[in-house]
Formats: C-alpha cells, structure tokens, sequence
C-alpha cells in the first residue's frame, strides 16, 4: 500500500474494493472506475470515482473532496449549493485527462448528521444563519474530517493533487495530512433564492471564496 507517514489510523486493504461503473453524466455513457473504502470505523465510507483518459500521462489530477448530502446531493435542494458544486466539479473531472470524485457521505452536514441538519434548517427558517442555528443546537460549526480522503489519496498514488473547491479551510485540511495541494479550483455556482443566505454566510463567517 502506497501510504505516507502522518498516519492517525491504517487503511488495510481490505477494506477497499473496486469495479467499472457505467454511468450517466449529462446525457451521456462514461465509464468510470469505482472504488470503495472504508476507515477503522465502519461507519467512515468513502465512495471514489477515477476517470482516467487513456493517454492519461503523469498530469496531477483534479480531484473533488465532496461532503455527502442527503437532502441537495440526491434531491436537488435548493437550501444549499452541494448539487450544482458535485455537477460542476463531475463536469471538470470528466473532462481532465485524470480526475478524481472523493465521495464522503458520512460528512452530512459538515458531518454533524442528517438529524442535525434538519433542525438546523428549522431555526434557520426562524432567521438563524448556518453558523448560528449549529451552535444553538449544540453542533460544531465545522465537524468535518479529511484523514480517509487524504488516505485514499495516498493509495490511489495521488500524493500530490489539484483541488476543486471555494473553501481554503479544505485545502490546509488536506495540507495538515500531507497532500500536497498545488492549486486550489474554485467552482463557482449560481446562487437560488433559497440558498442566497447561505452563500452569504458561507462567504462572510467561513471564508469562503465566493
Ligand atoms: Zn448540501
């Protein structure tokens, strides 16, 4: 296993599994290459997708770190921006000769759960912000972890990585676990009048660049 020093737990091989996954992207056939993996936890499960062209050279690749969400992700809610950021980032990812999807569903809601989120949502329709309504609720603001993703990095023989995000907290993540981070990508998104706020907050309370 190709894996670095700065280690907190093992990935053992194990655990990992991977197949060819035909998908549907815009309309179109793509073959991607699928792997899944797990950390010590079993409840920390990643869900990877390689695009490689075939004359694919040594070129760094353009990786997405996704957070999963249940609620933009799968039915396309309005109140966040995670849908149109995964179908940005699939389209660059496709289309660069290697490019990787890091999939992490156990980071709902900046990885304090779907229960969590809801209620978050509820105060926020009472006038809260993202910040405000997680700490009235007594969840962290940001309990997201990069450790499995900078892992599977490290086995995919990808220590060194273009990342495709707004957030310059993810990119010093994967910093402190040893990726090197050689271009930060931003994937910039239309605003809906529902998630205006949140794009606000996100920009203003956790510097984002939007
Ligand atoms: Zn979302």
């Amino acid at each position: 296993m190709k894996s670095n020093a700065v280690t907190s737990f093992e990935l053992e091989l194990d655990w990992t599994a991977q197949t060819i996954l035909p998908i549907e992207f815009r309309g179109q056939e793509v073959q991607v290459e699928a792997r899944a993996y797990q950390g010590t936890d079993p409840n920390f499960q990643a869900m990877v997708l390689v695009h490689r062209d075939k004359n694919a050279g040594n070129e760094v690749p353009i990786v997405r770190v996704h957070s999963g969400c249940v609620t933009g992700d799968i039915f396309h809610s309005l109140r966040c921006d995670c849908y149109p950021q995964l179908q940005a980032a699939m389209e660059r990812i496709l289309k660069s000769p290697v490019g990787v999807l890091v999939y992490l569903p156990y980071q709902e809601g900046r990885g304090i759960g779907l229960v969590n989120k809801i209620r978050a949502y509820a105060l926020q329709d009472q006038g809260y912000d993202t910040v405000d309504a997680n700490v009235a609720i007594g969840a962290p603001i940001e309990a997201r972890d990069y450790d499995l993703a900078a892992h599977i990095l490290f086995d995919l023989g990808y220590p060194e990585i273009r990342l495709l995000t707004n957030n310059p907290a993810k990119v010093e993540a994967l910093r402190e676990e040893g990726v090197e981070v050689t271009e930060q990508i931003p994937l910039i998104v239309k605003p809906s009048p529902y998630n205006k706020r949140y794009l606000a907050t996100k920009k203003e309370r956790m510097a984002h660049k939007l």
